[in-house]
């Protein structure tokens, strides 16, 4: 029987991890990626029980142990005037037990490596920027552009679309929905641990809420650098691109009067990014014939419950089980399970990641006196539940078929 054909257009984390599971399941996957060189921002990222056990599935979790954060301490979330600790959740040993492995903070740019270097080279094709697809009873056709303008023709069983949130592969499935402004921004930025306050050394996920923002900080890279997201009002800010400049004296004036050590903390950081946040409304459709969407392709969501990347894994695994034992006379139907299965829950996560904006961000009030009250009589990990427990094999055995 000849072998499925995979063409994946864009190699961020998503794309990489639907080839390497792809890949594992004995099918043909290559990567087209539009960049000349594949890397990540300069920031860090939350690396959910979730995600880790898909990264476990993939043999990668070792070595994610080596270089990233585990969360040992506490997941805390503390007061912006006095830095008072509303609420510690004690992680470690507590996470281990209700979902079966540690929860981990990493740098972006070591996963997205981590990933890379358990790919062989001929999986993944640079300076290939997708313009057009097509497709027909037969197969799919791919166009790509090089950087030079040269153009480039690829033929494939199936086309998945991980190219992000501004996907070209998109208006092939669904009907074209703009991204929605959130009116926010974020700024990143890593500070070197040794000019960090003592407070952001320890093995900590720290969020910090204020009136109209929130700031997240924890330490990477072995405890190097400590990241920090403030998600700020975004004013006339409407730049989408990681590699965007920030100024450091407006970040640091969007948290005038907030806790020294903040300051301290910020002041610390040489240089920031600053990148407005954009979402989607969840899509009627992810597939179309034998064209799939993963990924911020499919769900672009706002990063508040820290769950966009873990959900591309996701969509990555649930399509490579439902792609395993298809024929090509059966694609479309293994294609139409695995939206039929993963669209519910990364609708569900995408949806709930936008209702964080309002409760993070209430001014001093009622509101928010009662927010703070929830968090100290609650317990988030528990709660997170439906986020870090879900059983995607239970998925898999109840789907269509
Ligand atoms: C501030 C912030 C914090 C976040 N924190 C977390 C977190 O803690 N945990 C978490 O799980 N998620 C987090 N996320 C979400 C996460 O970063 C994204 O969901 C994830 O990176 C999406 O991966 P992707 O591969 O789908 O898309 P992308 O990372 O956008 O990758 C798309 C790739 O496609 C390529 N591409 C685009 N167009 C084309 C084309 N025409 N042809 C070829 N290639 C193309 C791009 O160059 C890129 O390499 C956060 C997001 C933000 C904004």
């Amino acid at each position: 029987m000849t072998k499925v054909r995979i063409a994946i257009v864009g190699g961020g984390l998503g794309g990489l991890a639907a080839a390497l599971f792809l890949r594992r399941a004995g099918l043909e996957a290559i990567v087209y990626e539009q960049a000349t060189q594949l890397r990540e921002v300069g920031a860090g990222i939350v690396v959910a029980p979730n995600m880790v056990r898909l990264l476990d599935a993939l043999g990668l979790a070792d070595r994610l142990s080596s270089s990233a954060v585990r969360l040992e301490g506490a997941w805390e979330f503390r007061r912006w005037q006095d830095g008072r600790v509303l609420f510690a959740q004690l992680m470690g040993e507590e996470c281990v037990r209700l979902y079966g492995t540690h929860c981990y903070v990493a740098h972006r740019a070591d996963l997205l490596k981590l990933l890379l270097q358990a790919l062989p080279d001929d999986a993944i094709r640079l300076d290939h920027c997708c313009v057009e697809v097509r497709q027909n009873e037969n197969e799919a056709e791919l166009t790509f552009a090089t950087r030079t303008g040269r153009k480039t023709k690829v033929t494939a069983d199936v086309v998945i679309g991980a190219d992000g949130i501004h996907s070209v592969i998109r208006p092939a499935v669904a009907a074209e929905v703009d991204s929605r402004f959130s009116g926010m921004c974020a700024f990143r930025c890593l500070v070197p641990a040794e000019d960090a306050p003592e407070m952001a050394l320890r093995p900590v996920h720290t969020v910090w809420f204020g009136p109209g923002r929130h700031l997240v900080q924890y330490p990477i890279s072995g405890g190097r650098l400590i990241n920090v997201v403030a998600i700020v009002p975004a004013g006339d800010w409407r730049t989408e691109s990681w590699t965007t400049d920030g100024e450091i004296p407006d970040l640091i004036k969007e948290f005038e009067g907030w806790d020294p050590r903040l300051h301290q903390l910020l002041n610390s950081a040489r240089s920031t990014k600053r990148w407005a946040l954009y979402d989607r409304y969840p899509l009627e459709r992810w597939i179309a014939g034998r064209i799939a969407l993963l990924g911020d392709a499919a769900h672009a969501m706002l990063p508040f419950l820290g769950q966009g990347a873990a959900q591309a894994f996701e969509d990555a695994f649930v399509l490579a089980e439902c792609l395993k034992n298809a024929d090509r006379n059966s694609l479309s139907h293994a294609l139409q399970r695995y939206e039929a299965i993963r669209q519910p829950r990364a609708n569900q996560i995408q949806v709930a990641s936008r209702g964080r904006e309002v409760r993070y961000h209430l001014d001093d009030g009622p509101e928010q006196q009662e927010r703070d009250s929830r968090f100290a009589g609650g317990d988030p990990l528990r709660e997170s539940a439906w986020l870090y427990g879900h059983d995607l094999q239970a998925d898999l055995r109840s789907g269509v078929d």
